[in-house]
């Protein structure tokens, strides 16, 4: 049985007071979600702050980025054992945000995932494809690339601590949903990958978010999906009724 993760992406949102604010209204309220997993993922620059106001409860704490190398001239990268030093036990890889503003490769996004593998760093692995892409019958190619490419080299041990996100670009923060049925479609489609390229175990035990606008309103239909296992949430994880709300439907 897959233990649902609801992962709240505040991206390059929020002050010092406000995050802290924000994370202190997650984790008072985060014993009422025992059988699932909460995540904050605040900007870096936050993440202490962050740690300390969640310090104690059963919400964790993740990083947005980070650099696949240990350490050295690599001005303004943080590495894996920076992120695991000051709390963090996940880290988004590959959001699309970072693949199309930023210029983020699969094999950029695999060098990290590695990296942040053996760190012990549990690594978010987005894959998603633009809205062109979709029109164009592209789905399936782009997001078998971006898992194949994203993914290579690990042992399928390693794949089997990986969670992945599905996150069609035309639906975040659009507030344009996938439909229950392109959601599940491509969750599926990764999870026969999975177990094509590792192994059955693997593909039944990785955890499948999916993200683009999740809503409370929207979010137990999709949760309800057999191969969605969460949710990776932006602009919703930035009011704590929302994001704890989307938690409640996943319950
Ligand atoms: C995201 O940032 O990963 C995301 C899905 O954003 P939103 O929920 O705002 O669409």
């Amino acid at each position: 049985m897959r233990r649902p993760l609801i992962a709240g992406n505040w991206k390059m949102n929020t002050d010092r007071a406000s995050a802290v604010a924000l994370a202190t209204g997650v984790a008072r309220r985060a014993s009422e979600f025992a059988q699932l997993d909460l995540l904050i993922c605040p900007p870096a620059v936050y993440l202490i702050p962050a740690a300390e106001a969640i310090a104690g409860s059963k919400a964790a704490l993740g990083a947005q980025n980070m650099y696949h190398e240990a350490n050295g001239a690599f001005t303004g990268e943080l590495s894996a054992a920076m992120l695991l030093d000051v709390g963090c036990k996940y880290v988004i890889l590959g959001h699309s945000e970072r693949r199309h503003i930023l210029g983020e490769t699969d094999s950029a996004v695999n060098k990290k995932t590695i990296a942040a593998l053996d760190a012990g760093l549990i690594p978010i692995v987005c894959v998603g494809e633009m809205l062109a892409e979709r029109e164009a019958g592209k789905t399936a190619d782009v997001i078998r690339r971006q898992f194949e490419g994203s993914l290579a080299g690990l042992t399928a041990e390693q794949a089997g601590r990986v969670v992945l996100a599905y996150e069609p670009v035309w639906a975040i923060g659009t507030g344009k949903v996938a439909t229950l049925d392109q959601a599940e479609e491509v969750h599926a489609a990764l999870r026969s990958l999975l177990a094509q390229r590792y192994n059955r175990q693997s593909a039944d035990s990785v955890r499948i978010l999916y993200g683009g606008s999740v809503k409370p309103s929207n979010a137990g239909e999709l949760l309800s999906q057999p191969n969605i296992d969460g949710a990776l949430i932006g602009g919703a994880s930035l009011k704590v009724d929302d994001f704890l709300g989307i938690a409640a439907a996943a319950k």
